[in-house]
């Protein structure tokens, strides 16, 4: 489902590679020995890597799989594996995405799905909007009965800079149409609720 990127853009990895050669001095390292020559050539191809949503359009993803179906019970696609960067501290938050919509005469591919939280997860992110950029984008393209989104993620920017309990977990959702009804919503719950904490 997921392919590795393999070419990186030249101008960009030699602005990134410079920039964090920089980076190391300023840090107190020397970026001449054995260990770090290679690494802020490494860092600024991992960076462009993980930052590669902004290159993804996350409608064209939903649009290129759509199906006339006339099926209309709740579609979930649970604990979809999300890695993104907090943009206040630029480190890792990582987790699982719960989407779920119920269809109006439209569906899409499941791995599609998981495509859109990589398009919006690859860049630099607050879990927050990451939740309704999901929500937003299939209610928008499959124009579904409803959609519900739950992501439960841990963030290190608050494990490694000990401001919170280790372990913690963030849970954010959002919810549109049918989901706003107890009902519905509470069936979705209880669909992924084995996997909250
Ligand atoms: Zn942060």
């Amino acid at each position: 489902m997921y392919h590795k990127k393999e070419s990186y853009d030249g101008e960009c990895t030699r602005i990134l590679s410079e920039n964090y050669r920089s980076t190391l001095e300023a840090l107190g390292e020397d970026p001449e020995r054995e260990g770090l020559l290679k690494t802020p050539e490494r860092v600024a191809k991992a960076m462009q890597f993980i930052t590669q949503g902004y290159g993804m359009d996350a409608g064209d993803i939903l649009r290129s799989a759509l199906f006339h179906e006339s099926y209309s019970e709740m579609v979930l696609v649970k604990d979809i594996e999300l890695y993104s960067l907090c943009e206040h501290h630029m480190l890792p938050f990582f987790g699982k995405a719960h989407i779920a919509y119920i269809p109006n005469g439209i569906i899409t591919g499941l791995s599609k799905i998981a495509h859109v939280v990589e398009c919006f997860s690859r860049r630099l992110q607050v879990q927050e909007r990451l939740t309704h950029q999901i929500l937003d984008v299939i209610q928008e393209t499959l124009k579904p009965l409803g959609v519900g989104v739950v992501i439960e993620a841990q963030h290190l920017c608050m494990m490694m800079r000990g401001v919170q309990k280790q372990n913690c977990t963030t849970t954010t959702s959002a919810f549109s149409g049918q989901f706003m009804k107890n009902e519905t919503r509470s069936e979705f719950l209880k669909l992924i609720s084995h996997d909250l904490t």
